[in-house]
């Protein structure tokens, strides 16, 4: 990290650099100046706008996961960042299937969310 550090910073704070993270790419079709690229976004359910990395909301976060970052030998909780250094430095939730409640409901009665 001592090393990459820097760099993720520099490359951070680039005017002309537009970090796409939580983002595989599809697709690349065209050809030297002239690229077309297909990009799909995983959301991160946290506007990074306004995070501040304060870490307050993985303090009550009751949803513990295996941390893929450490190959799975330390637990995180599902709002997180990625490690420490992580550009840009707000945090996200991993969402997957249901939250514990709703999986604990046996009417299903709790609805998933829409959004306004
Ligand atoms: S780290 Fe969590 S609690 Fe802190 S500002 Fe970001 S989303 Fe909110």
């Amino acid at each position: 990290m001592c090393i990459i550090s820097p760099k993720l910073v520099e490359v951070g704070r680039h005017i002309n650099i537009d970090l796409h993270t939580t983002t595989e790419l599809e697709s690349v079709r065209g050809e030297k100046g002239r690229f077309q690229v297909t990009l799909r976004r995983k959301p991160r359910y946290i506007d990074l706008e306004k995070c501040t990395a304060c870490g307050e909301c993985t303090q009550v976060c009751p949803v513990t996961l295996s941390n893929d970052f450490d190959q799975g030998l330390s637990p995180r909780k599902a709002t997180f960042k990625l490690y420490p250094q992580a550009i840009p430095g707000g945090f996200m939730i991993d969402k997957r299937d249901r939250s514990p409640c709703t999986n604990a409901c046996p009417t299903r009665s709790m609805l998933m969310p829409t959004w306004r």
